[in-house]
């Protein structure tokens, strides 16, 4: 927690035929109290945040945005195909940061503000108190949730992503393409990871007015009109499982 300020203030008023016995109301940061309550809940639940620090995060760029506190979509991404369950979840999470945070345009901190392994730990990215870059032209109000992991089937990102694109855009993909057809296997989504990411929207759902959930792919089609093929068809699978289990919404049903 070295990395950002936690900022406490109180009110105090008096008034001026005023006695010690007087109230004093107290305000402390809630959103600092939210993001703590968090973790002690996520504890109780026998599943301990590994909180930045403990991850040795680096420290954010300025510039990031405070959140409006307006939390009601959370979007389930996959690390993506570089990434692998069999690599040591610490690194594959600060291998998300450096990757993030060396963009181009580069992202203030780790996109995404939770990641869960495929051990079944789940890891703080971004700090719940800023908005987070993890949807292109959307991020207002959605909670990012990446699996440290790679979902993508092979041919998959095709028919997301390559297979509309005019054929001046497909030429100069083709590298991508071609890399997409022989994707030599992906990830396996674990029990212990689809139980741990249930827990952690569960959480978040007690402490947000979260109403919609759905997957990477779903919500860049309606914020910006792009395939992406993100968290891939069986990250897609884990989304609709998160859906109906926890009652939530797709994206595009809007029961605000
Ligand atoms: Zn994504």
């Amino acid at each position: 927690m070295a990395d950002y300020t936690i900022e406490h203030w109180t009110t105090a008023q008096t008034t001026a035929d005023g006695s010690k016995s007087d109230a004093v109301a107290i305000r402390v940061d809630d959103r600092a109290a939210t993001r703590q309550a968090i973790i002690t809940q996520l504890k109780r639940n026998g599943y301990p945040l590994i909180e930045r620090s403990s991850w040795h995060a680096q420290p954010p760029r300025p510039g990031m945005r405070p959140s409006h506190w307006d939390y009601r979509d959370i979007v389930i991404h996959h690390a993506g195909r570089s990434y692998s369950c069999g690599a040591p979840s610490i690194e594959e999470m600060q291998r998300v940061q450096v990757e993030d945070m060396g963009r181009s345009p580069p992202f203030n901190d780790a996109g995404y503000h939770y990641a869960v392994s495929c051990q079944g730990e789940i890891y703080e990215a971004r700090d719940i108190r800023f908005i987070g870059e993890h949807v292109d032209k959307g991020n207002t109000g959605k909670i990012g949730v990446v699996f440290l992991a790679n979902f993508v089937e092979a041919g998959e990102a095709y028919d997301q992503e390559y297979k509309n694109l005019s054929l001046f855009d497909k030429v100069k993909k083709l590298k991508d393409i071609a890399t997409d057809q022989v994707v030599a296997g992906h990830d396996k989504p674990t029990p212990s990871q689809i139980r741990a990411v249930e827990i952690l929207c569960a959480t978040l759902k007690d402490f947000f007015n979260i109403t919609n959930l759905g997957g990477h792919r779903e919500y860049q089609m309606l914020s910006s009109g792009k395939g992406r093929a993100c968290p891939g068809n069986p990250g897609m699978e884990i989304v609709k499982l998160l859906r109906a289990r926890l009652a939530l919404s797709s994206p595009g049903n809007w029961n605000r």
